[in-house]
């Protein structure tokens, strides 16, 4: 019988608001741009085509209402507000309503960001991943029953640092709905429960310095906040 040469990392998860239940996180996939404004804010246009990803690994998630320490390795930490979303269905290859039926729960999240880094990978044409997998930066509030995707348009989404707002949009700003990403995103990969997707993020961004206190939400899903610590 072999057995691990050390104790394996504890598996990543999300609570189950009003339940006991915990959501096991298997991976993480970030859209990019899926929002014109803040597309044109990073010097960039929407890409009409097909959306497109980078990933965080499942170790990167940190729930609300926790300390993230600064991260080393930036000077420009950036907060992303954003529309999260986790499948409990398996979908390959899907269509919309297949897409839209293995969307499970909900949630609202920031995907921080080296901005400093992420510009290093785009002036030189290198992955964004030191930008982007960084060590606590996909923040996620508790999961929620998915609503219909016809009641999510009008919702706000909304950041504050230290009380004010820094971002506030309507999700009827997102280029690419929750189904049409899963039916995409699952022409790529065997997409199944313990996905979570981050649906990019309003206009707006901008860096946090330690004691900085993030709060932000969706109508109708749980508020998330976070503190930035100071650096270890
Ligand atoms: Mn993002």
């Amino acid at each position: 019988m072999s057995r691990y040469v050390f104790e394996p990392a504890p598996q990543p998860s999300l609570p189950i608001q009003g339940t006991d239940l915990l959501y096991p996180v298997r991976r993480i996939f970030c859209v990019g741009r899926n929002y014109a404004a803040h597309a044109a804010e990073m010097g960039g246009e929407v890409d009409r085509e097909a959306p497109w990803y980078f990933c965080k690994s499942s170790h990167a998630l940190q729930h609300s209402g926790t300390v993230l320490p600064y991260p080393p390795g930036t000077a420009n930490f950036h907060y992303e507000m954003e529309l999260v979303f986790a499948l409990t269905a398996p979908v390959f290859k899907g269509d919309l309503a297949q897409s839209e039926a293995a969307i499970g729960y909900m949630a609202s999240g920031l995907d921080m960001t080296r901005r400093d880094r992420q510009q290093d990978g785009k002036d030189n044409r290198r992955p964004w991943d030191l930008g982007k997998d960084v060590e606590g930066s996909a923040v996620v509030s508790a999961l929620v029953a998915a609503p219909d995707q016809a009641s999510l348009g009008a919702r706000r989404i909304h950041l504050e640092v230290n009380g004010d707002t820094k971002q506030d949009a309507t999700l009827d700003d997102m280029v690419w709905s929750c189904a049409e990403i899963v039916s995409h995103l699952s022409h790529y990969y065997h997409l199944g429960a313990g996905d979570l997707v981050m649906t990019g993020t309003p206009a707006g961004v901008g860096p946090v310095v330690p004691g900085d206190v993030i709060t932000g939400g969706i109508d109708r899903l749980p508020d998330m906040n976070l503190t930035l610590g100071y650096a270890e």
